[in-house]
This record gives C-alpha cells, structure tokens and sequence, in this order.
C-alpha cells in the first residue's frame, strides 16, 4: 500500500519514511530567540515534490533562505564576529568597524549583525554591481565604496581595498594617534577558514541531524564553506555518503574535481572577472582555490579530493530549473539554488530510485530579479525564460 511516499514503496535499507502530505500543525516551543542573531540557523529541510516523484528519490532541500537576512551568509557573518569577538580582535559599542569586500549576500548579513550587535560596517564592492544591493547596504546601516573593477593583482581591487581600508581604520583609532583603540576587521570569507568552520560546526550537523538517512550531498561552491564543511564532516559519519559538487557554466571548479586541472595563479582574477560576466548565476564558481575550498583536498600522498564528482550546469539549464521550480513546487528560487536543483536531480536520476539525496537553497528569486528573474535581460543574453514542460528537458 501506498504510504504517501510520492507513489515509490521500493526503498532500501529500511530507511525512516516521511509521509509527503504536511505535517500536523506543531506549536512552537522553547524559548523567545535572543534578537536576530538568535534567529540563525535551523532552517527547515523539506521535500522538492517534483523532482523527488521524477526520479524516485528523496530529493530533499535545506531552507537557507529563511534565515533572517535571507542567505546562508547569515551562518559565517555570525560566527566570524563572533569568532573575532572572542579572540579580542572586535568589542561592540565602542566603534569597531567589520570590513569586507564583497558584491553580495555576505555583506547584507554582515551589515544585519553588525547593526544587531553594535559595530559598524563597510563594504567595498565593484561599481557595476547593481544599484539595489549598494542601497540595501546602506539601508542595513553599512557605508558602501564602490570602486571601477579591476584585477586582484591591482591595489584597487574591492577586496584588497576593503583589507587596506581595515588597517587605515585601526591605524587611525590608536591611542597614541589620538584614537580610542576601535579596531576594522576584516573578514576575508574566502581565504578566512572560520568561514569553513561556521559550515562545520552548524550547517553540517543540522544535516545530519535532520536528515541521519543521508546518501548524497550536492551543492555548489563560492568560498568553498558550504561544501568543504558539511563534506568534511558528513564523510566520517556516513561512510556511503556521495558529495558532488555543482558548478556553473564558466567555472574552473569541475575541472579541478573530475580531472584535477586549475588555472594557474597568474590567470586567476582575469578569469574569474571574465567568469563573472559569462554567467547569469551568482554567488557560486570559481576559477582559482580559496583556502576554504581547499579543505576539499586533505594532505594525503595522492593529494586526492573529498569530492565524488562535478556537475556542470549551464545558465539556460539554471532559467529553465527556476522556471519548473516555481511552476510546480510554488518555489522561488535564486540562480545557485537552481544550479543545486538541477544537479541534485541528476545525480538522482544516475544513482536511481531509493536514495536520499540533500542539497541546498541558499537564497530566494528575490536577490535575482534584475538577472535570473528579468525575462529581457535573459533574452538579452539569448536564454529562454519558458517553462520546461517537464524534467526530461534536463536530459536530452
Ligand atoms: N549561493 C549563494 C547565493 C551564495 O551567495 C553563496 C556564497 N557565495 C553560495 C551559494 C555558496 O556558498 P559558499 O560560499 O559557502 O561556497
């Protein structure tokens, strides 16, 4: 008999079953959380209906859009300030100023919890990023600088700029230049290995928490965080767990899993900028190995990678994901999250019917309007914004 499990009874190893019509209403419990902060974290994970009955697996979905800020970032700006706080670099209300040089999701949440915890902000980003994100900033409380964009190799680079403008400010608020000892911090997310930390100690056990019947992990990869700490965690807990990575068209990030290639570091900010342009999606590839990332591939004599594979996606594949995810699941997805979707669904189709498979929705369509949700601009870059009439599109 049908146990409501999307029309698929023929499930191995005697997993735990969920039933797919909703829950009974739960009442929440427990105590009021501590300010915004206190709102971090546990997101949901539920089920993607249509690609789960497509493919006869649980494809399941963990709900990083809802954390308070609307990202993921919320996790590593949290734990950076407060992994700062604790080795005394930062102390609140006294003018202390987070740095960071970045064009998205990570510097509204930083600009979020530094207002919620009593520092200021300021984010260095590329001017021609767009307008809306520069004035969300400033709305959340941080000072923006925008500079024309260049290599990183250059001093004007956002980043480098942002790192310079963090010495500037602690130089200038010494004591003995007159100051009261305010110091800048700046975060680094790339290079900055808390940023792998946060994923490893929250994201990844919330994982395997939630869902202990996990067979696969797939996500895509901006700094590396996400995946290198809930991959480094799962694998040890769950000896069958698969990880693949998804990664946009444009990005070095496959190449150097399936086949160990990498830009050299000369190359290495050319491309990412020419990656950055030839690509719709946000928030995810990369041409170059952060620190973070590199938790991926632990000294070992072959120098072998924690990783199972990569899928490559491409930005009209990405659209047409978004499209079917709204269409049929009543989802609003942003660009990575469809990158996640589209390879979850076909790794599930390779491995077959039965298997558990986690990804990730980092953020909503709302952070996209302008680009994966702007049915001009798509046709300016020839993508076609209609609707799959259903998920075999994604195989032929
Ligand atoms: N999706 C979005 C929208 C992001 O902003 C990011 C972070 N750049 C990611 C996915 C990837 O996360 P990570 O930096 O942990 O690799």
């Amino acid at each position: 008999p049908s146990l409501g499990l999307g029309g698929h009874s023929s499930r191995s190893r005697g997993r735990r079953r969920r039933p797919s019509s909703s829950p009974p209403l739960q009442l929440p419990t427990g105590e009021p959380a501590d300010g915004i902060p206190g709102l971090i974290g546990n997101t949901p994970v539920f089920r993607l209906k249509s690609i789960s009955e497509y493919t006869g697996c649980d494809v399941l979905a963990k709900a990083e859009f809802l954390n308070p800020g609307g990202s993921s970032k919320d996790r590593i700006a949290l734990y950076l300030i407060e992994r700062a706080e604790k080795e005394g670099l930062i102390k609140p209300h006294i003018g202390c100023c987070i740095f960071e040089g970045t064009s998205g999701s990570t510097g509204i949440s930083l600009a979020m919890i530094a207002r919620a915890k009593g520092y200021k902000c300021h984010i260095v980003m590329p001017d021609d990023i767009a307008r809306e994100k520069s004035d969300l900033l400033v709305k959340l409380g941080a000072t923006v600088e925008r500079m024309p964009p260049c290599s990183i190799v250059d001093a004007n680079h956002f980043v480098r700029v942002a790192r310079r403008r963090a010495d500037e400010y602690t130089e200038a608020n010494r004591p003995e230049n007159g100051g009261n000892g305010a110091t800048g911090y700046f975060v680094d997310q790339f290079e900055n290995t808390w940023n792998f930390e946060a994923h490893f100690t929250r994201t990844a056990p919330e994982i395997y928490h939630q869902v202990p019947e996990i067979d696969v992990f797939v996500h895509g990869s901006g700094t590396g965080g996400t995946l290198a700490g809930v991959t480094r965690f799962l694998k040890p807990r769950v000896p069958h767990l698969k990880v693949y990575l998804a990664d946009p068209q444009g990005s070095g990030l496959a190449n150097k899993v399936n086949y160990g290639v990498m830009f050299s570091s000369t190359e290495k900010e050319g491309t990412r900028r020419r990656h950055q342009v030839d690509t719709i999606v946000e928030g995810i590839g990369l041409n170059r190995l952060t620190r973070n990332f590199a938790y991926l591939f632990p000294p070992s004599p072959a120098g072998e990678c924690l990783l199972d594979g990569a899928v490559t996606v491409t930005d009209q594949d990405s659209v047409y994901m978004s499209r079917w995810l709204m269409a049929n699941d009543g989802l609003f997805v942003g660009s990575s999250s469809a990158i996640n979707c589209v390879a979850a669904l076909r790794v599930a189709k390779r491995l077959g019917p039965g298997h558990t498979i986690v990804t990730v929705l980092a953020d909503s369509g709302q952070r996209h309007i302008t680009k994966l949700w702007n049915d001009d601009f798509l046709r300016s870059r020839s993508l076609d914004s209609g609707t799959p009439q259903s998920l075999d599109q994604f195989f032929s």
